[in-house]
């Protein structure tokens, strides 16, 4: 059995990390929903290229963060496209800061987007999902969550929490044959860690054994795993994309 022809929803799939794995599900014969909150532009080219290389998908512009935005969208996908069969959580964003200085509003806004959006869209599909005794949910947490970072308690403690609701929501969705796992990313060249100066950028390399950062396309085939049927006695894990950066459970 394969996925290919399966509904797939990718949160935050415009640009980055969401991007390749909209191509990589794509390529596997999946509809990929890309869904994007504001760079229209990006997610108009990242459904360009799957067309173009054959694929099909579309767009769906919406917040992970506002509830009834959400739930309105899932509708409207269920309608024009058929029921999300595998989700893909990985809209995220950063508001670093050391703790002492960091405004309420940072925390909210991370904690809101990263762990909040996740439980939202995960609410929204896992029913029909459950109905179909057949669901995919991977969860897009980060090495930061495992490692804690020095000006990231709130995306830290947001990516920390995504294991603990993969951990609890596979238990509860098992019995229906619906998995939810997380994908662990290192350090990704993407638009969010472009803003690393170099000498950042390597004394980061310097904690990799592996020596380089990852690509969005290292993130991808771990997420394409999961979502096919090779992963189907795997739930409620982890797996961990970050050049031996971090070698824990
Ligand atoms: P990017 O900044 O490159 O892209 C972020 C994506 O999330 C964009 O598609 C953006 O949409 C979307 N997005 C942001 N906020 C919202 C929202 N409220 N609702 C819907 N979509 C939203 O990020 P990356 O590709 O680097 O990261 C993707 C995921 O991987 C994140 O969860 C991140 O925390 C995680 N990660 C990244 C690592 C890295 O090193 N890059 C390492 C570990 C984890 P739009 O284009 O419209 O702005």
């Amino acid at each position: 059995m394969t996925i290919q022809g399966k509904t797939a929803l990718v949160t935050g799939g415009s640009r980055g990390i969401g991007r390749a794995v909209c191509l990589r599900l794509a390529a596997m014969g999946v509809v990929v929903g890309i869904n994007y909150v504001g760079n229209r532009e990006a997610a108009e080219e990242t459904l360009a290229t799957i067309k173009d290389l054959g694929g099909s998908g579309f767009l769906c512009q919406f917040d992970v963060a506002d509830a009834s935005g959400v739930q309105e969208s899932f509708k409207q996908i269920g309608a024009e496209h058929g029921v999300v069969e595998i989700l893909v959580n990985n809209a995220g964003i950063t508001r670093d800061g050391l703790m002492a200085r960091m405004k309420e509003d940072d925390w909210d806004k991370v904690l809101d987007t990263n762990l909040k959006g996740a439980f939202l869209c995960s609410k929204a599909a896992m029913r029909a999902m459950m109905k179909n005794r057949w669901g995919r949910i991977i969860n897009i947490s980060s090495v930061i969550g495992f490692l804690g970072n020095a000006g990231q308690v709130n995306y830290a403690s947001a990516k920390a929490g995504l294991v603990g609701l993969t951990k609890s929501m596979a238990r509860e969705l098992a019995p229906r044959s619906v998995t939810v796992n997380c994908v662990a990313p290192g350090y990704i060249v993407t638009d969010m860690t472009s803003g690393l100066g170099e000498d950042i950028q390597q004394a980061i390399k310097a904690q990799i054994p592996l020596g380089t950062l990852g690509t969005p396309e290292d993130v991808a085939a771990a997420v394409a795993f999961l979502a096919g049927e090779d992963a189907a006695y795997m739930t409620g894990q982890t797996l961990h994309v970050n050049g031996g950066m971090y070698m824990g459970n």
